[in-house]
């Protein structure tokens, strides 16, 4: 069995490994210089390359149907993905569920990937400059039995996922879902320079004009300019995509006190107007913000009017804010990519149904998941699944 394999980077180096153990003959063709150039920056480039609490609903499709993603999680699960980097003499340790290499240095799992390919003598093509490809598993004029198409998508383009390998699939006449980033920074219509910088656990609820709640996340948030950033904005951000790019408008409501219920936050402050009674709004809230959230917080509200109270817990647990369409088009910042082949056009092994012999695995697909391990965790199953000849 000949496999080709475009694209050197978390995908295709997991599929030429795969295809490689089963059998296979295997070539890939890379357009950089170097492989696995995303897996370095990934993770603060410790590389959480997979979570223990791997589940197809921490995953965004156009397509509501999970089955497929299910049966790809069933087939390489976080044990298997665990177990494939143990086998390449990468031990591992857990954060929050986070799988990270015992190293904490994205550059051992990179070397892993490399050193295995080296041991399987998998033919590896650097600088391959432009590649064509056809049906029937035609690659640069060369047949082969299987094609696998790693290329990533357009996120972090210097690494090399520069957006050609949508260009190889529509050329194949593969049409494609909408491309938005994902897991990128919220872009907001107001200004949140006052609190650039702050961080606090939120909770994060995405609505569409209708006022139905398309997604929703918890975790760091991280204030900056034009918007919110940190875990629990970027994972809702290909939701928020999806509803914007549809020209529609999307609003975010955030609970910057998840800790507490309405209720339990409005007995917190009369507590402590009782306890403190010299002290103003903002002094109360002491200890339970950082200092210029409170400000930001307590400013619009008028403590002289009855139902102050009320204000604050909206403001507080309610905190809405308007999305800002500049976002849909933006991937200088996006970790990965929402849209791309649809999973309707794929079948259970990664294979597309209407051109025989060629596959479509990691970024390129129409799936994304949130932070934590979970798109490397796809790259490599698919990539591994596409792979495995046996
Ligand atoms: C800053 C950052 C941090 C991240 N952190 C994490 C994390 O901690 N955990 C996590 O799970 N995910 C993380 N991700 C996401 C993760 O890196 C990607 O989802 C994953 O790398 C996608 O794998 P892929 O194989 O589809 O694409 P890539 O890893 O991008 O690989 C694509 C490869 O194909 C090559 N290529 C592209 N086009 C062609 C072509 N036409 N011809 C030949 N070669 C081509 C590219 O040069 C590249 O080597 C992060 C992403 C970024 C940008």
């Amino acid at each position: 069995m000949n496999v080709c394999i475009i694209g050197a980077g978390a995908s295709g180096l997991v599929s030429a490994i795969a295809a490689a153990r089963s059998g296979a003959l295997v070539t890939v063709y890379e357009h950089k210089e170097s492989a696995a150039n995303k897996i370095l920056i990934t993770g603060n480039g410790k590389c959480n390359f997979t979570n223990f609490f791997m589940k197809a609903d921490r995953f965004h499709s156009s397509s509501d149907n999970k089955k497929w993603i299910e049966g790809i999680l069933e087939r390489f699960g976080n044990a298997d993905c665990t177990c494939f980097f143990e086998s390449l003499g990468i031990k591992t340790r857990e954060r929050k569920g986070g799988i990270y290499p015992y190293s904490d240095t994205a550059e051992s799992v990179k070397s892993a990937l490399l050193l295995e390919l080296r041991r399987l003598q998998v033919k590896v093509i650097y600088n391959c400059g432009k590649i064509s490809v056809s049906d029937g598993g035609i690659v640069n004029g060369t047949e082969y039995d299987r094609v696998i198409l790693a290329c990533g998508g357009m996120s972090a383009k210097k690494t090399g996922s520069d957006g050609s390998g949508y260009e190889i699939l529509r050329k194949l006449g593969v049409s494609l879902t909408p491309l938005y980033p994902a897991l990128t920074p919220l872009v907001l219509k107001e200004d949140l320079s006052g609190i650039k910088g702050v961080r606090c656990e939120a909770s994060l609820a995405l609505f569409d004009e209708k006022g139905n709640i398309v997604d929703d996340s918890y975790g760091e948030l991280q204030p900056y300019e034009s918007g919110l950033s940190g875990i629990c904005a970027m994972d809702i951000s290909s939701s928020a995509c999806r509803i914007l790019g549809r020209g529609r408008r999307a609003f975010v409501e955030a609970d910057l006190l998840p800790i507490f219920s309405d209720d339990e936050f409005k007995r917190e402050i009369v507590s402590r107007s009782e306890r403190f009674p010299d002290r103003n709004l903002s002094e109360l809230l002491n200890g339970l913000f950082p200092k210029k959230l409170i400000n930001y917080l307590v400013h619009p509200i008028d403590t002289r009017k009855p139902g102050f109270e009320d204000l604050l817990v909206a403001n507080v647990k309610h905190h809405r804010f308007e999305l800002s369409d500049a976002m849909v088009s933006d991937f200088s910042r996006s970790q990965t990519v929402a849209g791309g082949v649809p999973i309707s056009a794929v079948d259970a092994n990664c294979g597309l149904i209407e051109h025989e012999r060629i596959y479509v695995v990691g970024e390129l697909l129409d799936v994304d998941g949130v932070c934590g391990g979970y798109n490397l965790h796809f790259a490599f199953a698919t990539g591994y699944i596409a792979g495995d000849c046996g």
